[in-house]
């Protein structure tokens, strides 16, 4: 080794050592004669001092270094003198008195400061990445995320699991993505596909009796990227044989709780984590992945409309939607000028527009005046009404309440936003809370594009639940399938479903998607056979890592967890990827490129 001991290591116990560090000048101070480097190195920093008067050699070459060159330093450890020790270092008693130096590599000017946690553009940072990745802070969650990985394998090896890769090079998978494509020399016009994910894979390793499959796996999504999307993604892909439902959720659980207990013991998780379906949780959320760290839940107040005389919500209730809306608590004074700002996004998310009631600062039970109260409606409802919503919605004195009305979905999913900015910006949510729970019973399909086309809410191979298949054919919307996802502040950590193992269900689940025989047995065949042969029954999910380790981290960018991330249209600006190739390599797989304009 080119050094003796980590920088970051060195304590007062290693005091009068003779040391021999290696790493990056993270700055440099000159103090009149004396000359201080900070020397970085994965495990931190150290302070080393270089002194003309015992060391003029060393001293000299030290004049000349610059920050992030590559420095070999030899030393004695020493404790810095009174009133310099730097208590925020966690090497800060000690210094390194150096009496030689070696350069081992020079650094032009850097693109930007490594030593500071200053605000950087991202393509800068995706350019020139390798920088980027010497941050401490990213040093931090590469880390991170290599203790998560660990862990997930030790625990899960424990539980009898085994780990098994799955090709890369495959065959369309579906989940709901493009695929990525990748052209066949040996068979000209032939296309590998890159897996979506291993879903089919994993489930022909049931068929082959393994019982217990994981995989921390590469997935390849070609589809419009959203903030925290990437076109290739890793996830934990898990799958067991002979399972309910329950006994997949208790496994990711208990691992969950475990990991976060072991690998960040400071943040707050909560136990056990709650089962909500997931019309429940757009009727309290407005959305299917909620964040359970603050209230303002959204509360149905139709019925105190029904009679209404307000015109907007004569016309919703007739028209078969809703009145709904949510609490916030103390703020029956907020300013005008933020309230309009609210009906301004309550009207961007797709709202006709938003109504509010704040509440006086004293409500006794049988005051509801509406001479007290400021509302956007106060002309036009009664006190009879107002009284009923205060009592409905549970509000009390100076409180907020704010109401929209229309179709039964876009006016959760609006309030739903609502909430979560009104959390973000009134700061309910505590940073440091970890708040996770199952969403189940999914349903089956979502309708698609077209009048009367299905898609899988899942994926195609999710099992009804028991009793629903017999609706497939006549009701396929009010189908619920044995499926849940992991949510956790907000954000949809993981997948899953009980899978189905029968080849004539799997074969009507397909038909509802729009598939005709021949293309199922084309896409599907290898899978639909398997059954034949014997399979288990089978059910497993697939955490996100990058998005878990994002969470796990308090992260907002799923960027800022991967080595090498692609930017936002799918870019990686420091390989310049996607490039073009050679036309020779073109020729070989027998394929033209048209003019893209
Ligand atoms: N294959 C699914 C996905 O990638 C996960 C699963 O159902 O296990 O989302």
């Amino acid at each position: 080794m080119h050094k003796s001991i980590d920088c970051g290591s060195l304590r007062k116990t290693h005091l009068s050592q003779d040391v021999i560090l290696a790493g990056w000048v993270h700055r440099r101070r000159d103090h009149g004669n004396i000359i201080f480097l900070d020397l970085r190195d994965r495990s931190g920093l150290i302070q080393v001092v270089f002194d003309p008067k015992s060391a003029p050699q060393a001293h000299n070459i030290a004049e000349s270094v610059r920050n992030e060159w590559v420095l070999k330093i030899k030393g004695v450890v020493s404790n810095r003198p009174e009133g310099t020790v730097n208590p925020d270092m966690p090497t800060g008693d000690v210094e390194i008195l150096a009496n030689d130096i070696e350069i081992m590599s020079r650094s032009k000017t850097p693109p930007f400061y490594i030593n500071e946690e200053s605000d950087v553009d991202e393509s800068i940072r995706l350019r020139y990445r390798y920088m980027d990745l010497r941050r401490p802070f990213m040093q931090e969650i590469l880390v991170l995320r290599h203790k998560v990985v660990k862990f997930i394998r030790d625990f899960l090896d424990n539980y009898d699991f085994i780990e098994i890769e799955t090709p890369i090079l495959i065959k369309s998978t579906p989940e709901g993505a493009r695929d990525y494509i990748v052209p066949s020399r040996v068979h000209p016009g032939m296309f590998y596909a890159l897996p979506q994910s291993p879903q089919q894979l994993k489930q022909l390793l049931m068929a082959s009796g393994f019982e217990k499959y994981f995989q921390i796996a590469r997935c390849f999504r070609d589809e419009d990227l959203r903030a925290d999307r990437q076109p290739e993604h890793t996830q934990l892909d898990l799958e067991m044989s002979f399972v309910h439902r329950d006994d997949v959720l208790s496994l990711i659980e208990e691992l969950m709780i475990n990991l976060v207990e072991s690998i960040i013991p400071d943040k707050k998780i909560n136990k056990p984590f709650p089962k909500i379906t997931y019309h429940e949780s757009m009727d309290r959320y407005g959305t299917d992945k909620p964040d359970l760290r603050f209230g303002l839940e959204i509360i149905d107040i139709t019925k105190c409309f029904i009679t209404s005389e307000f015109q907007v919500f004569q016309k919703v209730i007739e028209d078969g939607g809703v009145v709904q809306g949510i609490v916030v608590p103390g703020q029956g004074n907020m300013s005008r000028k933020k309230l309009d700002k609210l009906v301004e996004k309550a009207r961007q998310l797709g709202a006709q527009g938003l109504v509010w009631i704040g509440l006086p600062e004293e409500l006794a039970s049988e005051d509801y005046d509406l001479e007290n109260i400021r509302s956007s409606i106060s002309k036009y409802i009664t006190q009879e009404e107002l009284k009923k919503v205060v009592l409905a919605t549970k509000s009390s004195a100076n409180d907020l309440l704010l109401i929209v009305s229309g179709e039964k979905k876009l006016t959760q999913t609006v309030l739903g936003q609502l909430r979560n900015s009104l959390a973000l910006s009134l700061e309910l949510v505590d940073q440091n809370q970890l708040e996770f729970a199952f969403i189940i019973d999914f349903p089956l399909f979502e309708p698609g594009d077209n009048e009367g086309q299905w898609t899988a809410a899942h994926h195609a191979f999710t099992m009804p639940k028991e009793g629903q298949a017999a609706k497939l054919e006549t009701d396929p919307g009010s189908v619920i399938a044995d499926s849940y996802d992991l949510v956790c502040n907000g954000l949809e950590i993981a997948s899953g479903s009980i899978r189905v193992h029968d080849r004539e269900l799997q074969e009507r689940i397909l038909k509802v998607l729009g598939y005709n025989l021949e293309q199922i047995n084309e896409r599907f065949g290898q899978l639909l056979e398997s059954f034949d042969y014997g399979a288990p029954p089978h059910g497993g999910i697939a955490p996100g890592i990058d998005r878990l380790v994002m969470v796990l981290a308090g992260l907002d960018s799923i960027r800022d967890t991967i080595a090498f991330p692609k930017t936002q249209s799918a870019v990686d600006p420091l390989f310049g990827s996607p490039g073009p190739v050679e036309d020779i390599h073109l020729d070989e797989l027998k394929i033209r490129v048209l003019d893209s304009e």
